[in-house]
């Protein structure tokens, strides 16, 4: 009887087990547990056609949902190449739970080298969200993404970096709001995760697109609108190919995998000490079309008052001077010549 009673608890935990273990359906395909599949979705309207490369993997053990989207700007080349690299780093005979990751959610952008916006639309997809489903090519693309992916959701990361103009420093970020303290604060702790010196902190209290009935635009405002906690990679810098800000894209992720209990680093996760946290950015733009001088790098410790570019028009001749207003780091500085009337050329962030 004994032996009976344990034959039958060892089959009751071995069934269990066994429905640990389920499969996925992604686009009615089933993805067995422990492997991977690669899909290009097709993302069709009358006149273009495009498609999104995304990446499923289907862990071993039943758990949560990790979306992640790289190349939402087709321009910005470290989180691309850094979702190239976790096509081999994620195993999925290691993971628990899914893990969900657009490679180049802009391939249009991406192909045509155009930074910010898809040449065939002119739209720029992290200005589009949630998407139309009978819209133009980027619509449809941010449709997709939406309704497919954070739709299944339990923590979102999108990634970017500096686009083509764009020197900028490195940083992590998250979503947050006064009444989603909770979604917020896991989304910190998301983001602190990742091993970022910096973390920006995106307060959406108030904003427009936080409205029920007004867009999200942002892919990460999207899901957080959605109770999702959500946050952000920044890592590399005028559209150019660094190794080591690839390295430093995936080595976040794999933080982050760790971190949430998905996929466990090989050596103990190395946190940053004392982070810097930035809750407060202050913007200066041109004033002027014309030519933009920077005369600081993105990362510099910069004092209220201190030169920080200067514009002109085409024979020379200053038309502004762009001083800091405010003391601390150089976030984002305008680096290549054009600029363009409104245009922010700085962004400063003052340490908390
Ligand atoms: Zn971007």
């Amino acid at each position: 009887m004994k032996r009976q009673i344990s034959l039958i608890i060892s089959l009751v935990i071995m069934s269990g087990y066994a429905a640990a273990q389920s499969s996925f359906i992604f686009q009615n395909k089933e993805i067995k547990a422990g492997t991977k599949e690669h899909f290009s979705i097709p993302i069709v309207n009358g006149q273009d056609s495009t498609f999104i490369p995304i990446s499923v993997f289907n862990g071993v053990e039943d758990g949560e949902t990790l979306g992640i989207t790289a190349g939402v700007h087709g321009y910005e080349y470290a989180p691309i190449m850094g979702a190239q690299k976790l096509i081999h780093s994620i195993n999925p005979q290691k993971l628990k739970g899914v893990v969900i990751l657009v490679q180049v959610a802009g391939v249009e952008s991406f192909l045509g080298r155009s930074p910010y916006i898809s040449p065939v639309d002119g739209r720029n997809l992290n200005r589009t969200f949630p998407g139309e489903e009978n819209g133009t090519t980027t619509e449809r693309v941010a449709n997709f993404i939406s309704e497919h992916i954070i739709s299944r959701a339990d923590y979102f990361l999108d990634m970017h970096s500096g686009d083509a103009p764009e020197d900028l420093m490195k940083y992590g970020a998250y979503y947050s709001n006064s009444d989603m303290p909770e979604i917020s604060a896991k989304g910190k702790e998301m983001a602190l995760s990742l091993g970022f010196d910096h973390v920006v902190v995106f307060n959406t209290d108030g904003k427009d697109y936080m409205k029920a009935d007004m867009p999200s635009l942002y892919c990460t405002a999207e899901a957080f609108k959605r109770g999702i906690p959500s946050i952000d990679i920044e890592c590399g810098r005028l559209g150019i190919m660094e190794q080591d800000a690839v390295d430093k894209v995936t080595g976040s992720v794999l933080n982050l995998l760790d971190y949430l209990g998905f996929l466990p680093l090989d050596a103990k996760r190395v946190e940053v000490e004392s982070p810097i946290l930035i809750s407060n950015r202050i913007y200066s733009a041109s004033n002027f079309d014309g030519i933009f001088y920077p005369a600081k790098k993105a990362g510099d410790y910069v004092i209220k008052g201190m030169k920080l570019g200067h514009v002109t028009d085409y024979f020379g001749v200053i038309l502004q001077t762009i001083y800091a207003e405010e003391d601390g780091l150089l976030l984002m500085i305008i680096s290549t010549p054009p600029v363009n009337k409104g245009e922010d050329v700085t962004v400063i962030a003052k340490v908390d």
